[in-house]
């Protein structure tokens, strides 16, 4: 009798607790989107507007510190499915790295939740997809304009541009859906990844504006480690005739092709004629890219508009939580670059913005240290699941709700692998936090430590580690480091590579571990960034 009385209370109990009813999860993710580049984050060059992604900030939360655990696309998409860090979920870099989809991941767990699954985009995880009732991705990198794709039955053939295509599929996907049960989509965007290939209907959308440049185009790379200036991946250099349009993507019809040279033909032939040299070559550059990749963005925002129209027009909206971010941050010309990879702001941030109606507070912004490693948590939180220990993030949910907990994260913990191809960025890991960054890079041939003040060198241009001063800071940021690595299950081997006293050796499948011997292998061309 008792044991009955203690049951139903139990019951009750539990009936009382749950939630009305689970929320949809609409996760909206680009490739390469850097935070510089939404209007609602307030760039100092006021490059664009994206009015689309700016309502999630309006109606949401806005989050200034979100950042990757390594900064680069297939180890940032591993990382938001596993909650784990690279070197938990073995896909390092994207030379060689191929995801262990046997590992738990929260669109599995969601699924197994009685939520329908579905990613569609971009993956670039070079395994097919699992745990998701739908998927259709573009294979590998895939291309922008009549992108072929691929599902669990093959190849899919399509017309048109690839933003417009995946959210074409998407709201697809959403309408034939089972109206019973909750859902989580993934709609991840090819764009704005080089070669920045916008879509043909808006090309000149800017009307030839003239870009302010950022104060650090022309980076000396003095005072900071050797590997600083070492990078491939800078407008001077490395930039090649396809990323600038010198040069018409294969992939377009004869009506898109006539369209596209009508637009950038005269203007090539005018940069031909002009011949800009040094300085000047490196001023047509930045304006040739910012064009390219605001239009790649401007396609990217027009489509998170017809996202929320669709939500709107369904009566799904108040109960759909929708989420916008980037595999990690980009560079717009600071310091010279493009691309992405290192510790450094512009890099290691990417936006965040959350609307979840009744949750989070309209206009709200949030400055605590979150990270991508801190999604897959969000997620199943949201969905009123407990989320497995060995996940290394935390849920995002308090501080949505209005309450940053007491203890949330005062450093972060970064580390990047990739090297030498496609860009010769040393690999790293660091500290991150409010103020300061230590960086140690290793594996180029020397072994440097960098510590970069924010509060008093916010462009991050020159290190004071061993300055006098910094004593104090540095010893307690090495002994915090030192405890992120512990925590974090750092393997001994990384310590070694660090320190010189092992060469770190070409990245391939034995790296990854559990890898080895997976199906699939990735691209074995080097140097294009990815
Ligand atoms: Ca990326």
């Amino acid at each position: 009798m008792r044991f009955l009385a203690l049951l139903l209370c139990l019951v009750g109990g539990l009936l009382s607790a749950a939630p009305a009813k689970q929320p949809n999860i609409v996760f909206i993710f680009s490739d390469d989107h850097a935070y510089q580049a939404i209007s609602a984050y307030g760039d100092a060059r006021k490059l664009n507007q994206t009015p689309n992604i700016d309502r999630l900030a309006k109606e949401g939360m806005r989050f200034d510190r979100a950042l990757v655990t390594n900064s680069i696309c297939g180890p940032s998409r591993a990382v938001i499915l596993t909650g784990k860090y690279s070197h938990m979920n073995g896909f390092y870099n994207n030379s060689n790295s191929v995801f262990d989809s046997t590992q738990l991941t929260f669109p599995k767990i969601l699924k197994k939740a009685g939520y329908q699954t579905a990613i569609i985009g971009k993956w670039h995880l070079i395994s097919d997809p699992v745990g998701f009732d739908f998927w259709q991705v573009l294979p590998g990198q895939g291309v922008y304009y009549n992108p072929p794709m691929k599902n669990a039955q093959g190849m899919v053939k399509t017309q048109g541009y690839v933003t417009d295509i995946i959210t074409d599929l998407s709201l697809d996907w959403i309408s034939k859906r089972d109206k019973t049960k909750p859902f989580v989509l993934m709609c991840q965007h090819k764009a704005p990844h080089r070669e920045w290939e916008p879509n043909i209907k808006d090309l000149g959308f800017d009307k030839d504006r003239v870009y302010p440049e950022p104060p650090t185009l022309f980076d000396d790379y003095t005072n900071r480690a050797k590997a600083v200036g070492e990078n491939d991946m800078t407008l001077e250099k490395t930039i090649t005739p396809k990323d600038v349009k010198l040069v018409r993507p294969p992939q377009l019809d004869a009506e898109q092709a006539g369209v596209w040279d009508a637009y950038y033909e005269p203007r090539n032939e005018a940069y031909r004629k002009a011949d800009p040299k040094g300085a000047d070559l490196v001023r047509w550059r930045y304006q040739r890219y910012m064009h390219d990749y605001l239009a790649c963005v401007k396609s990217v925002d027009d489509n998170v508009g017809r996202v929320l129209k669709y939500l709107e027009a369904e009566g799904l909206a108040e109960n759909t939580i929708v989420i916008y971010s980037a595999d990690q941050g980009f560079y717009l010309g600071e310091h010279g670059w493009f691309d992405k990879r290192w510790i450094f702001e512009e890099s290691v941030r990417t936006p965040l913005l959350v609307r979840w109606p009744g949750v989070a507070k309209p206009g709200s912004v949030s400055k605590a240290l979150v990270s991508n490693v801190d999604y897959a948590q969000t997620f199943l939180d949201m969905a009123g699941l407990a989320s497995p220990a060995e996940m290394q993030g935390r849920s995002l949910k308090p501080i949505l709700a209005g309450e940053t907990p007491a203890d949330w994260r005062k450093e972060f913990y970064y580390h990047y692998y990739e090297y030498p191809q496609p860009h010769h960025v040393a690999p790293h890991y660091g500290i991150i936090t409010d103020r300061y960054k230590l960086v140690r890079y290793y594996g180029n041939g020397e072994t440097k430590t960098d510590l970069f003040d924010n509060e008093k060198d916010p462009l991050e241009l020159r290190s004071y580690f061993g300055q006098p001063g910094y004593e104090a800071v540095q010893a307690d940021l090495e002994t915090r480091l030192a405890k992120l690595r512990t925590d974090l299950k750092v393997p001994a081997v990384d310590d070694e590579y660090a320190t010189g006293a092992k060469k770190m050796p070409a990245r391939n499948v034995e790296n990854v571990g559990k890898n080895a011997g997976k199906k699939g292998k990735a691209s074995p061309k080097a140097p294009e960034a990815k």
